[in-house]
């Protein structure tokens, strides 16, 4: 029998594959598409302050108190991927659109992989998610 947590699908591209470090003690975590790179970020709400919103403030900080605030990239750039021997993935969000910089940077930062290492970038076009391949040796400077 299925979780609810396992029938969650993107909310862009309708994908399956979503990648969840969500703290089950506080409910704090990022949950990300792997074929879009769609993602929702959960934290506690905070005021203008930086003090948490409490829904009962004759009580204490705790998870059960405080409000959750859910900050959602419906429309990413793309995502990285990167692949590492043994189907072994890595992957990386591309927030804006002018993410090159960070693109760059992020292959860079893959240090410890051979330089025939692929990485793709998807991005979710007209409905249908698109491919580009890089070797990291083509990046790097
Ligand atoms: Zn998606």
């Amino acid at each position: 029998m299925k979780s609810e947590k396992e029938k969650i699908k993107c909310l862009r591209c309708k994908s399956l594959k979503l990648w969840e470090d969500v703290d089950e003690r506080t409910g704090e975590g990022f949950v990300m598409c792997l074929d879009c790179g769609c993602n929702f970020t959960l934290k506690w709400k905070q005021d203008e302050n930086g003090y948490y919103i409490l829904k009962d403030t004759s009580k204490g900080i705790s998870p059960e108190n405080v409000l959750i605030e859910k900050t959602d990239i419906k429309y990413p750039y793309g995502i990285c991927i990167t692949r590492i021997s043994k189907g072994q993935y890595e992957f990386g969000v591309l927030q804006e659109s002018n993410d090159s910089d960070f693109l760059r940077q992020y292959i860079n930062d893959i240090m410890i992989y051979d330089d025939k290492t692929e990485i793709k970038v998807n991005r979710y076009i007209n409905g249908k998610i698109k491919s580009e391949y890089f070797l990291r040796n083509d990046w790097k400077k």
